[in-house]
């Protein structure tokens, strides 16, 4: 069986799953469509120069998901790829920042949510939770979007949105 999760993106070592392996802190280098993996500090150090990343940019500590995981996610983004109309990824953004670090289809506030976890625990944020936290989003707005049509409104109201944690 193959445990191989992913390679590094520098000396192409294979990670397995459930090890340690290394994100870089800035979000476009671990966004969707870059993903940048790392098998050690070392490599991370590499891809610094071409990067031009500011000073304070740093090599996070990650877990590689199990293989179930992978394989459970896997068949989520099937199902759910099957399910989508296309108009559910047509998402507006308006420009929060020209920040470099910022990629333009985050729907979260990512300066916000970093400050956030900084005060509430002192703890850094990797640059990846954003593409996830916006996954919420989107989910959570396509549910309040299907309540408001099921009432024959046009317009989006408070109690459409789902929320899971009251
Ligand atoms: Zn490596
Ligand atoms: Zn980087």
């Amino acid at each position: 069986m193959d445990q191989t999760w992913k390679k590094c993106s520098i000396c192409k070592k294979d990670i397995p799953y459930d090890s340690k392996y290394y994100e870089c802190s800035v979000s476009t280098c671990t966004g969707k469509r870059t993903g940048l993996v790392f098998c050690s500090v070392a490599c991370w150090d590499v891809h610094v120069p071409g990067a031009r990343h500011r000073p304070d940019a740093g090599a996070i500590s990650m877990t590689a998901p199990s293989r179930r995981q992978v394989e459970y996610e896997m068949k989520m983004a099937e199902d759910k790829a099957a399910a989508k109309t296309p108009e559910t990824r047509r998402v507006a953004i308006r420009p929060e920042t020209n920040r470099e670090d910022v990629e333009t289809d985050v729907l979260v506030v990512v300066s916000k949510v970093k400050k956030y976890i900084k005060d509430k625990a002192d703890m850094n944020t990797a640059g990846a939770v954003m593409d996830a936290l916006t996954e919420h989003v989107i989910a959570i707005c396509d549910r309040a979007i299907e309540n408001a049509r099921e009432d024959g409104r046009k317009t989006v109201l408070e109690r459409d949105v789902p929320n899971p944690y009251r």
